[in-house]
């Protein structure tokens, strides 16, 4: 390719960011050299920390210099997955890491085999990659762990306001039944009282991973606040959200937790409220508080129902 096509192209690329998005969809791929290419992804992929974009963006750029029909990029521990075109039979699978950081699994396929040469061209361009991904997979994680109580590492109250959101939009749209239990432990001030703040941490910590392990994988558990959690149960009916209540309140009396060679014991109690087709995430939330506030009443270690 020689420097006029070269500068040609260069400009080219400006138009297109200049204009919408969409539009640069429909410019043709004119074909480049290898460092050209980088040169074009090093600033492309520059211009965002989503994972899922910067991939994008690679997957059409990349299709300047090798031809495939789709790329696929895995990261288990991040719990991120991404495929981007369809998959054909013959694939080339790199892992990419940073200095023994994993940065994630990518895979390109097609229909005829890769040749030696544009296998090389895969090694040249993929290395673009390794910056904007790890940038993306600490962003990623950054936000992740907005989302997450420091204590006990389950969901803390901001998660719990985007989830329950979601499930009451998804129920309320397919008329699905949901509950909430607000679970309180009872007299937990006695419990920092007698065995101090951090014996008070423990247990909190082995509540909450108590409460989890009895729930299903599409019920969701929060802080609410210092010693109380909201579990969130997806397609769950008032009956069968006080029997898992019920079943939840007997598992955590039973619970014997050790620290530091003290058995300490706990007992909770909880509002159970079941989503109602006039209702809102605060006025669900208030009647399980209310049920709450009548279990504490009621004399403690019990279930109540909400109006
Ligand atoms: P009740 O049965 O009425 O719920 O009594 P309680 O003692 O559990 O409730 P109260 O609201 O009077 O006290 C809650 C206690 O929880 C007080 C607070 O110091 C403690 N707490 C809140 N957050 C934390 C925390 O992160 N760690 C520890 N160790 N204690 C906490
Ligand atoms: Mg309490
Ligand atoms: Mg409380």
């Amino acid at each position: 390719m020689n420097t006029q096509l070269i500068s040609n192209v260069i400009s080219l690329e400006k138009t297109a960011q200049a204009r919408t998005a969409d539009k640069s969809d429909m410019l043709p791929l004119i074909a480049l050299s290898h460092e050209e290419l980088r040169q074009l992804l090093t600033t492309q992929l520059q211009s965002s920390l989503d994972i899922t974009t910067i991939l994008g963006l690679f997957f059409k750029s990349s299709q300047r210099l090798v031809k495939y029909s789709s790329l696929s990029f895995q990261h288990a521990a991040h719990a991120i997955k991404v495929e981007l075109g369809s998959a054909e039979e013959h694939s080339v699978n790199y892992n990419l890491n940073y200095y023994g950081d994993f940065l994630g699994n990518i895979v390109f396929t097609r229909a005829n085999r890769f040749s030696e040469q544009e296998l090389g061209d895969f090694e040249s361009i993929i290395s673009s990659l390794i910056f904007p991904l790890r940038n993306g997979l600490l962003y990623a994680a950054a936000l992740q762990n907005a989302l997450k109580d420091p204590l006990t590492g389950i969901g803390n109250r901001i998660s719990m306001q985007q989830t329950l959101q979601r499930d009451i939009d998804t129920a309320q749209r397919h008329e699905q039944a949901l509950s909430v239990l607000m679970i309180d432990i009872d007299y937990f001030k006695r419990i920092n009282d007698t065995y101090g703040h951090s014996a008070g941490d423990a247990v909190l910590v082995e509540v909450a991973q108590h409460i989890q392990k009895q729930l299903r994988t599409t019920d969701a558990l929060f802080r609410y606040g210092g010693e109380e959690f909201l579990a969130v149960l997806p397609n769950t009916c008032s009956q069968h959200a006080s029997l898992v209540a019920e079943r939840l309140r007997e598992s955590l009396e039973a619970l014997e937790i050790n620290i530091e060679g003290h058995i300490i014991t706990v007992t909770s109690s909880t509002g159970c409220a079941t989503l109602r087709t006039d209702d809102s995430q605060h006025s669900l939330l208030q009647r399980s508080d209310v049920a709450l506030y009548a279990a504490k009443h009621n004399g403690r270690n019990q279930v109540q129902l909400a109006l």
